[in-house]
């Protein structure tokens, strides 16, 4: 008996049936189950049926507590915000790594988990005018998402076997930036087995660019997070190609519901065509597993993938000449075989 997940499926517009599709292919050659709830996020049924297609999506991600989601056009709303709001989803977890075959400008090997506070910060408050020559803005750290994060990034780091790396500017922003450290600091001794370093988030961003093999999993508040996330997919070139977690937590911490997405949107100029890359769609179905505890396969799948890439089975976006189908069908038989 394979064991089985249970796992939401949220369908989207342009490309998404076409990732779906492969999601599907690539699900029937895992060694495990993944039985899907759908919930019909598509502009169509989002205009027929108004809040009740949330409720349900809501619904189905509440008791599934996972979920992957494909890209949805923005109208009316925004799905993402909407789901954001309604799910509390208060932390973004987004690996950036460097894929083969991905062109780059950035000649070495750059593979770091950033996990980024996605409340607070100097986003909460648009800030107000002093008069006509100045304006002010709080920042808000509150204690809650700091220790939710922490605890997430340093689970995640003995789950994997890699070290945490926190970064701020606590030299300066002492109580701001001097809770984040401290909190961060008060989790991080409840996993003694994982190496935790601080740098100063100046200094981090010359370091991950000199040194990125010291990097592994970061830390950061929400602005931090936002800059460094561009700033590590400029240099790995895969703004499009990524996949992240939005993730919400209970009362003690633990990883309530976890949504997985594909960085990239719905290019309804390629819809129904057959030209669609799924490998950001697998990148996310391979966190999904690894948040399932299913480790290894994550693992396996994430390898799969890219190796297949670093051989030249590239979709046409990627200078390649696979189809949609052709490429998953290459990692489903990949996957298949590392997994027999
Ligand atoms: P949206 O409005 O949903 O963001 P968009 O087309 O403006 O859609 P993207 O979907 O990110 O933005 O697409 C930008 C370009 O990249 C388009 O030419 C699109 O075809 C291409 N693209 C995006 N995702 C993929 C993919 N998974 N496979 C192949 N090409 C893609």
């Amino acid at each position: 008996m394979r064991p089985t997940y249970a796992v939401t499926e949220l369908l989207g517009d342009g490309i998404g049936a076409e990732l779906s599709r492969s999601v599907h292919t690539l699900a029937d050659a895992l060694p495990v189950r993944l039985d899907f709830t759908p919930v019909d996020l598509t502009l169509a049924n989002r205009r027929a049926r108004g809040k009740a297609v949330y409720d349900e999506a809501v619904e189905a991600v509440t008791t599934t507590k996972v979920a992957l989601k494909y890209p949805t056009v923005t109208a009316e709303e925004s799905p993402n915000q909407v789901l954001r709001r309604r799910l509390d989803l208060s932390v973004i977890h987004r690996p950036v790594y460097t894929i083969p075959g991905v062109p780059t400008n950035f000649t070495r090997n750059l593979d770091v988990d950033i996990v980024r506070i996605a409340t607070g910060g100097t986003y909460d408050d648009p800030g107000r005018a002093i008069g006509d020559d100045a304006a002010v803005s709080l920042r808000i750290v509150e204690r809650r998402p700091v220790r939710e994060a922490a605890r997430y990034a340093f689970g995640l780091a003995r789950k994997v076997g890699k070290r945490v790396t926190t970064a701020s500017k606590y030299t300066i922003q002492k109580a701001t930036d001097g809770l984040f450290e401290s909190v961060a600091g008060e989790v991080a001794r409840q996993y003694p087995e994982v190496t935790h370093n601080v740098e100063l988030f100046d200094a981090l961003l010359g370091k991950l660019i000199m040194a990125p093999e010291k990097f592994e999993i970061v830390l950061v508040l929400n602005e931090y997070g936002d800059f460094l996330s561009d700033m590590a997919c400029g240099l790995a070139g895969s703004l499009g190609i990524g996949a992240s977690a939005n993730l919400a937590f209970d009362a003690s911490s633990v990883v309530r519901v976890a949504l997985y997405d594909a960085a990239h949107g719905t290019a309804p100029d390629i819809q129904g065509k057959n030209l669609a890359n799924p490998t950001a769609i697998f990148l996310a179905l391979s966190m999904l597993l690894t948040q399932l505890g299913e480790v290894a396969l994550g693992q396996s799948l994430k390898a799969a993938t890219l190796d297949l890439l670093r051989q030249g089975v590239r979709t046409r976006d990627l200078g390649g000449s696979e189809s949609t189908d052709s490429f998953t069908a290459a990692v489903a038989a990949e996957v298949g075989r590392r997994t027999a």
